[in-house]
C-alpha cells in the first residue's frame, strides 16, 4: 500500500515500470557507469482522485544547473506561450502597475511577452543554466524552488501578484500543499492562478504512458484539482482543453467566491465521472494496454531489422525514456536519436544508452 501525497489515504498501484532512470538525464560514456534509478510506480487515490508516482527522486536530482529541457527549442510553443500570455493581459487588464510571477519560468518563453509589454514580472526557475536564459532576456529571476516560504518573501519584496502563472511545472511538484499555501499568500484578492498540464482524461483514453516519468509526480484531472483547491479554500474556476504535450488542461484558481464560476467547470467535472475517472475502474486495464503496445513496437523493430532496415529516432524527449526503457528499446533496435539541442548531443539517452546526434546530421545520414 501507498499513501497519498495530498490527503494521506492509502492506495494501490494500478502500473509498474520497474527501475528507470532520471528522464533528462542524458550522460557520456563516463558517466553512466553510476546512473541512478528509481522504482516507477503508479496508483490513483478513490478518495482525492489524485493519480500520482508511488516514489519521487529528490527534486536537485532533475533541477540543477544542467537542466536539458530548454522551452525555446519550440518554435510552436514559443507562439503558444505568446497566446496563453495575451489571453492573461486581457483576462486580468494587465498594465505598467501589475505584477506577474510564472512558476518554472524556464528560459523566459512565456515571460518575455509580459516583458514586451511593459508588464512587470519575476520567474520563479530552480534551474540555473535555464534561468540564466531568461535573464539574457531582461526578466528578473529567483533561482529558487517556489514554495510557501519563497512565495512570502516575494510578497514582501514584490507585493502580491495579478496573475501567477505555470506550465508544465505543477505536475512535477509533489509537495503540493507548500504550493498552494504560497499561492494564496502570494495572490492578489482578484488574482488568478492559471497553470497547464497534461490531462489525465487523454493519458487515460489515449495509453499515453510515455507521460509518466520522473518528473511527472502527478497526473491532474479537474476532479483532483477542484478537490485540491477547496483544501486550501481556493475555488476552480475555469477549464480549458490544450492540445500541447499530447493533451493539456488549463486550470484558472481563484480565492473562494472571488471569481464567477465557468460552467466549462461543472461540465468537464461531469464527463469526467461519466468515463469514470473517478474511480478506479478505467486505471485497472491500463497496464494490459501498456504491455499490448510493447509488444506490437517490439515486434515491427525486430521485424525491420529482419528486413535489413535502418531505424532511427527523432527527438530525445523526456517521454521517449520511459518507452525506451520500459520496452527494453536499445541501439541494437534503435541505432541513434536526432535532436536539436545542443546538451543532449553527443551524449547517450537515460538508461537506454542510445546515441543522440545533431539534428543537422539527419538528413544526412
Ligand atoms: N514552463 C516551461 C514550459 O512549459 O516549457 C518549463 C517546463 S519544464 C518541463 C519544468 C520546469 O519547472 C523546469 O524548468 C524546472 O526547473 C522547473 N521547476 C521544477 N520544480 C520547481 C519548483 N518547485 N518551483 C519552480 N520551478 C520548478
Amino acid at each position: 500500500m501507498a499513501k497519498c501525497l495530498i490527503c494521506e489515504s492509502e492506495y494501490q498501484p494500478f502500473v509498474d515500470f520497474g527501475q528507470m532512470p532520471i528522464a533528462n538525464a542524458f550522460a557520456s560514456k563516463e558517466d553512466i557507469r553510476n546512473e541512478y534509478t528509481f522504482p516507477m510506480k503508479v496508483g490513483f487515490c478513490g478518495k482525492c482522485k489524485m493519480v500520482q508516482l508511488v516514489d519521487q527522486p529528490d527534486r536537485e536530482m532533475m533541477f540543477h544547473e544542467n537542466y536539458a529541457f530548454f522551452s525555446s527549442t519550440s518554435n510552436y510553443m514559443k507562439q503558444h506561450f505568446k497566446k496563453f500570455a495575451d489571453s492573461v493581459s486581457q483576462l486580468q487588464a494587465l498594465n505598467k502597475s501589475s505584477f506577474v510571477v510564472e512558476i518554472g519560468s524556464n528560459d523566459g518563453i512565456m515571460l518575455q511577452n509580459f516583458i514586451n509589454d511593459e508588464v512587470p514580472c519575476l520567474g520563479v526557475e530552480p534551474s540555473k543554466n535555464v534561468a540564466e536564459v531568461a535573464r539574457q532576456k531582461g526578466i528578473e529571476v529567483v533561482t529558487k524552488f517556489f514554495d510557501l516560504g519563497l512565495s512570502e518573501k516575494i510578497v514582501q519584496l514584490h507585493g502580491k501578484a495579478d496573475a501567477i502563472l505555470s506550465a508544465n511545472v505543477m505536475c512535477h511538484i509533489p509537495y503540493m500543499h507548500s504550493i498552494y499555501e504560497g499561492v494564496k499568500a502570494l495572490l492578489k484578492e482578484d488574482g488568478v492562478f492559471i497553470f497547464e498540464d497534461p490531462y489525465l482524461g487523454e493519458v487515460i483514453e489515449k495509453t499515453s504512458f510515455d507521460q509518466i516519468y520522473d518528473e511527472h509526480v502527478f497526473l491532474f484531472s479537474a476532479l483532483s484539482i477542484s478537490h485540491l483547491a477547496r483544501m486550501h479554500d481556493l475555488e476552480l474556476v475555469d477549464v480549458a482543453h490544450q492540445v500541447t504535450h499530447g493533451g493539456s488542461m488549463r486550470y484558472t484558481i481563484a480565492h473562494k467566491g472571488a471569481k464567477s464560476v465557468s460552467p466549462n467547470v461543472a461540465k468537464l467535472l461531469a464527463k469526467e465521472c461519466t468515463i469514470g475517472l473517478d474511480n478506479e475502474m478505467p486505471y485497472s486495464g491500463f497496464a494490459d494496454s501498456v504491455d499490448r503496445i510493447k509488444m506490437d513496437l517490439i515486434k515491427l523493430l525486430k521485424q525491420l531489422k529482419i528486413e535489413g532496415k535502418k531505424v532511427v529516432a527523432y527527438g530525445a524527449t523526456s517521454k521517449s525514456t520511459t518507452v525506451t526503457n520500459y520496452f527494453g528499446i536499445k541501439s541494437d533496435l534503435v541505432e541513434c536519436i536526432y535532436d536539436t539541442t545542443p546538451i543532449k548531443q553527443n551524449k547517450l539517452s537515460p538508461g537506454a544508452h542510445i546515441p543522440v546526434r545533431p539534428y543537422e546530421q539527419f538528413h544526412s545520414s
